[in-house]
């Protein structure tokens, strides 16, 4: 079955990123009007890189099920958008708020047994 369903996905993947670059190029921003282009994905693959790896770091060791639910983000204003497949769009949502939000604040354990 697994020989079967990875090329399966392999493609199914590639195909959906196909179809996310041939609609952002004519996307305009429903907020400032910029075309979202490439600097758009580029910035949700890298939102969706940090969300990932601080969910790793809150919970470590867990077998997380995360739902992607933003394709782009607007590269001059920050607005969020997901992909309609059926509609064949980019539709506004809300960002995901970064877990752990002053993570990188938190006092790291030193390793030291008081
Ligand atoms: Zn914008």
């Amino acid at each position: 079955m697994m020989p079967i369903l990875i090329p399966y996905v392999m493609m199914c993947d590639y195909s959906m990123r196909r179809l996310h670059r041939q609609v952002y190029k004519r996307t305009e921003c429903s907020n400032c009007g910029k075309i979202l282009g490439i600097e758009s994905l580029d910035r949700s693959n890298e939102y969706w890189a940090e969300y990932g790896s601080r969910m790793r770091r809150a919970y470590p060791g867990a077998r997380l099920r995360m739902v992607r639910t933003h394709w782009a983000i607007c590269s001059k204003c920050g607005c969020a958008y997901t992909f309609n497949g059926e509609a064949m769009q980019f539709i506004r949502t809300e960002l995901m708020p970064l877990p752990l939000e002053g993570i990188d604040d938190l006092p790291r354990n030193s390793g030291s047994i008081a």
